[in-house]
């Protein structure tokens, strides 16, 4: 077996909303993500799928979308990511709790976690989510965007996502092979169901850890849940031999799938996750310039011959723009 490059951490996350707009109004405007791709999701072209990442869709911080419009509330639970947690700068939160209190948006009391400082939340469809202060060092990979939220607050990629799990530890072995490593357990705290958080940590400073919380309660997906967590695989040889590692756990990894902006494993891991391995290349910047990420509709590869008939099946939406600022001089 080929060796394997440990993951440097998550990649994107995938998720389910409802309403487009609202959708798009709170990640964009509310969070101040950058909107770095406005496309369809590959395999229903009626649907949106939406990228909110940093200034320039760094691998590590995408929360991607699709606003499935039909379908109902999801419930969080076991076989599930049940929260994304975000990075942010030390002393950000009052920031947001006063942004939040701006806008509308509940929040709960903020918990201490591994000596860190958390601000959970929810979105628009209920999706569970959740700031944590970091200190964000100079050569930091990410760049925040800074269109609605100032540097010194904005969101710098992930944090974590937290896994539900009926059985945590086949999928803690799995985690192992990946090369996260262990480096805790703490009592759980808040609405979280189990009584132990157990903390595995990646090699990267971005997106680097995955908490397990076991727990047999069940979810369904819907509006307001993870449909899937993507890591990092930088090269194809990075994750075809990832892959292979995966497979031979006893997983059924697909074949490698063109997502257009990286190239993509997926599979279910042991108590139902479903897990994505992604490349870095090509990148949000393959198809549109930098400075103009997300200011249209992107229809990969063969969708672009359909463009009208897909056009005419997708919901208006209107990206949020700050208002123009005047130059200082
Ligand atoms: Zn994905």
């Amino acid at each position: 077996m080929a060796d394997i490059t440990p993951t440097a951490g998550i990649h994107h996350v995938t998720c389910i909303a409802g309403d487009p707009q609202r959708n798009m109004d709170f990640w964009v405007e509310t969070l101040g993500l950058r909107l770095v791709k406005r496309s369809i999701n590959q395999d229903d072209p009626s649907t949106y799928h939406f990228f909110f990442a940093d200034a320039e869709g760094n691998p590590g911080t995408s929360m991607t979308f699709f606003p499935w419009e039909n379908l109902s509330r999801g419930k969080v639970g076991s076989g599930q990511v049940s929260r994304t947690a975000f990075r942010v700068p030390e002393g950000s939160l009052d920031y947001w709790e006063d942004r939040f209190d701006e806008y509308g948006v509940e929040y709960d009391d903020r918990v201490e976690r591994f000596g860190e400082t958390v601000l959970p939340f929810e979105d628009p469809d209920g999706l569970p989510v959740e700031l944590v202060e970091v200190e964000i060092p100079d050569d930091d990979p990410t760049v925040p965007w800074t269109e609605f939220v100032p540097e010194e607050y904005a969101i710098r990629g992930f944090h974590s996502v937290t896994l539900w799990l009926a059985d945590p530890q086949r999928t803690e072995d799995l985690l192992r092979t990946m090369g996260l490593e262990e480096v805790g357990t703490e009592q759980a705290q808040g609405d979280t169901p189990g009584d132990e958080r157990t903390r595995f940590a990646a090699a990267g400073p971005v997106g680097r850890y995955v908490d397990i919380l076991p727990t047999i309660q069940g979810g369904r997906e819907g509006h307001g849940t993870v449909h899937h967590v993507a890591f990092q695989t930088p090269t194809d040889e990075d994750q075809s031999a990832m892959r292979e590692a995966v497979q031979s756990m006893g997983l059924r990894p697909t074949a490698q799938i063109d997502r257009h902006w990286f190239r993509s494993v997926y599979f279910r891991e042991f108590n139902g996750v479903l897990f994505e391995l992604a490349t870095s290349g090509p990148g949000y910047t393959d198809d549109e310039p930098l400075d103009e990420l997300g200011g249209r509709l992107v229809l990969p590869g063969k969708f672009e011959a359909r463009r009208e008939q897909i056009e005419a099946g997708l919901t208006d939406v209107t990206v949020p723009r700050a208002e123009q600022v005047e130059a200082d001089d």
